[in-house]
């Protein structure tokens, strides 16, 4: 099929299952909606929010485009565990605002701290700016309320490093000053949180660094869960590259490494910053080095003032990702439910381009293009071995759902040389998601 007999409905299915390899840059071999018209504001410059305000500008040319974003860089979660283990540094994962400055954005450096639906205008720190439609991509904001002595003071003892920048440096001198054959706990959350398979690339990669630093380190994952993302594939990683097995209790076990399941044990239930400790369900104490215990999450704090969440605090959206609250506004990213799609950067970007074409078609008065979306997931086993899980979704019988037999998880019975290439094509992936976002 030659490019030009590829109409916009075509083309835009395509991207969705193409963004499944990588999620480079659309480029536009069509007419954009030239008839597209109106104020659109984008509330939150991270993964999803500058996705979609870059492709704003490329397919609502005509439209005015405003990114409201409290900081004036971000740092991409995505890559910052090689950061947390000195394999690189906080300003390869920055990024400033720029780039979309040059292709059209109104890119304002501010807090939203109210919405008014009913008057269409978001209220910032210094005024308020009206819109004709809004997306909100704001992440996520941290729960409390699940685990005693939880809160955001204790982080500065305890780092989540769970959204990068001053969190992430913070483990990351941790880590490199922990004394020689000390002891780093992992905490993860219960489902769902942002990036599940995010603490056991941090386990694998901290036990890569400990190899070479720190060798007789420990790492302890102190699971809420009773299985966990890629399960299969890491089990299957940490033993091949640092050795270790499943136990007969259903736990993993190797020279360094020990991943607990909340029901034998592994459930944090206190933490206590000033000690370093935390207290399983069991009634367990366990006092680490370093200590990186990750909160329970919801949506960003902004989607609860506006009265956007379910009683899960996350924001339910329709097939189009509009609130099913106020249907004016469109929530993506880590902030909605878009199950199955899991909150994943991929999911962002993939979901911020879907809803640049729907609301590109909207203003045009066009019929918006049918809706796929993607996930590519690239985990690091060690700064040389990645592994992967791809999945392609689509609407049917009303319903998001995961396309059969698209997709799969790339670990099992594979060489070492492949998972090199993985960890390569992770590599690329990164350049593509940072360019769809920042230009
Ligand atoms: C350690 C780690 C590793 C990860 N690795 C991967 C990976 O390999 N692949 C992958 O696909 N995903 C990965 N992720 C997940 C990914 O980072 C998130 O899913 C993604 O960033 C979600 O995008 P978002 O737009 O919803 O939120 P964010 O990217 O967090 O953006 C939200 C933005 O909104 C701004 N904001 C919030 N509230 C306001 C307000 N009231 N006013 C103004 N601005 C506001 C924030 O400052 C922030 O810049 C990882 C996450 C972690 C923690």
């Amino acid at each position: 099929m030659e490019m030009n007999n590829i109409n916009r409905r075509d083309f835009v299915k395509m991207m969705g299952a193409a963004g499944a390899a990588t999620t480079g840059a659309i480029l536009l071999p069509f007419e954009a909606y030239a008839g597209a018209n109106g104020h659109v504001v984008v509330v939150g410059g991270g993964t999803g929010g500058a996705t979609c305000a870059n492709y704003l500008t490329r397919w609502a040319p005509n439209a005015k485009v405003t990114l409201i974003e409290k900081d004036s860089k971000y740092s991409t979660c995505f890559f910052s565990n090689e950061v947390i283990m000195g394999m690189a540094t906080m300003d390869s994962i920055t990024y400033g605002y720029d780039g979309l400055k040059k292709r059209g954005v109104n890119v304002v450096h501010d807090t939203v701290t109210g919405i008014d639906t009913g008057g269409k205008k978001v209220i910032t720190g210094s005024g308020s700016i009206s819109y004709d439609i809004l997306v909100l991509s704001p992440g996520i904001t941290f729960d409390h309320s699940t685990v005693d002595g939880s809160s955001d003071a204790v982080a500065e003892q305890m780092p989540h490093a769970w959204k990068a920048g001053p969190q992430t440096s913070l483990l990351a001198k941790q880590i490199a000053g922990m004394r020689q054959g000390g002891l780093l706990i992992i905490a993860p959350p219960e489902n769902p949180f942002r990036c599940p398979p995010g603490p056991y690339e941090r386990a694998a990669l901290a036990l890569a660094h400990f190899k070479e630093h720190n060798p007789t380190a420990q790492v302890v994952i102190l699971d809420a869960k009773e299985k966990h993302s890629k399960q299969g594939a890491f089990r299957e990683g940490w033993t091949r590259v640092y050795g270790g097995e499943a136990t007969a209790e259903g736990n993993f076990e190797g020279p360094n490494l020990k991943w607990i399941k909340g029901s034998n044990g592994g459930k944090v239930v206190e933490v206590d910053g000033a000690t370093n400790t935390v207290i399983t369900e069991d009634g367990e104490e366990h006092k680490g080095d370093v200590v990186n215990y990750i909160p329970k999450q919801v949506a960003g704090a902004i989607c609860k003032d506006a009265g956007l969440v379910n009683a899960t605090g996350w924001c339910d959206v329709d097939l189009d990702f509009k609130s099913k609250v106020c249907d004016i506004v469109f929530v993506i990213g880590d902030a909605s439910v878009a199950s199955p799609m899991p909150k994943s950067g991929h999911s962002a970007s993939s979901q911020a381009k879907n809803v640049a074409a729907t609301i590109a078609a909207q203003m045009a008065g066009e019929e918006a293009p049918p809706w796929t979306g993607s996930n590519t997931c690239y985990s690091f086993i060690s700064e040389k071995y990645g592994i992967s899980v791809v999945a392609i979704y689509a609407v049917k019988d009303g319903k998001r759902v995961k396309v059969k037999g698209a997709g799969g998880v790339a670990f099992k019975g594979k060489s070492l040389r492949h998972h090199a290439k993985e960890a390569k094509y992770a590599r690329g992936w990164y350049k593509g998601i940072t360019s769809d976002m920042f230009g």
